[in-house]
C-alpha cells in the first residue's frame, strides 16, 4: 500500500487552507469531513496530538467571540462558551425585577463573586458602587435589570467603610482595580 508522506510545511498549509475556508480554527471532525486533506491522524502521528496542532497553526482570533452578555471580545474555550465570565452568564439569565428583593440581594451577591473585593471575607457583605457615590439598592437593582454589574463590588464592612472614610482608595487601571490604604 503507498502511503503518502506529508512534511510539516504541507501540514501546515492544509490546516490553514482549511482554517480559511470554515474561518474558524478546525476541530478533529472538521477535517475528517474535508475532502483531499492529509488525515487527522497523519497531524497526531507528526505533532502528538490535535491539540499540539492547533497550538501551533490555530489563529486564536478566529476563536474570539463577543460575551453574549456585555458585548466584551474573549477567546472561547468550548464551542458552548457564549460568555466572557461566569458573571455574565449568570447576569444573562437573571429575570427583570420591579423591587430590590432579598432573593435579588442574595443572587447579585453570588453574581459579585460572594467574598469581600479585598480580604476574602464572606459575611455581611456590603455591595458598593465604583462610583464612590452613595450607594443604594434602586441603583443596583437598574444595573441588574440592564444585566451589566461591572460597577460593582463586594466589601466587608470593615473595607467598606474605610472607603467611604476615605481610609482607602481604589482606583481603575486598564482592566485592575487597584486598593491603596
Ligand atoms: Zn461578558
Ligand atoms: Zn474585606
Ligand atoms: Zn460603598
Amino acid at each position: 500500500m503507498h502511503k503518502r508522506k506529508y512534511t510539516k510545511e504541507q501540514l501546515e498549509f492544509y490546516f490553514k487552507k482549511l482554517m480559511d475556508k470554515i474561518k474558524k480554527i478546525p476541530r478533529e471532525e472538521d477535517l475528517e469531513k474535508a475532502k483531499g486533506y492529509p488525515s487527522v491522524q497523519t497531524y497526531v502521528d507528526r505533532f502528538g496530538s490535535w491539540q499540539n496542532a492547533v497550538n501551533l497553526f490555530g489563529n486564536k482570533k478566529l476563536s474570539e467571540r463577543r460575551c453574549a452578555n456585555c458585548g466584551k471580545l474573549f477567546v472561547r474555550s468550548k464551542k458552548t462558551n457564549k460568555f466572557c465570565s461566569k458573571k455574565c452568564l449568570m447576569l444573562f439569565h437573571s429575570k427583570k425585577s420591579s423591587k430590590y428583593t432579598k432573593a435579588i440581594d442574595n443572587k447579585v451577591k453570588q453574581i459579585l463573586g460572594g467574598t469581600c473585593f479585598i480580604c476574602d471575607f464572606t459575611y455581611f457583605l456590603e455591595i458598593h458602587c465604583l462610583d464612590n457615590k452613595k450607594d443604594s439598592n434602586h441603583k443596583v437593582l437598574t444595573a441588574y435589570n440592564k444585566k451589566n454589574l461591572h460597577d460593582f463590588i463586594l466589601l466587608c464592612p470593615n473595607h467598606h467603610m474605610m472607603l467611604h472614610k476615605k481610609l482607602a482608595k481604589l482606583s481603575r487601571k486598564e482592566n485592575d482595580l487597584i486598593w491603596q490604604e
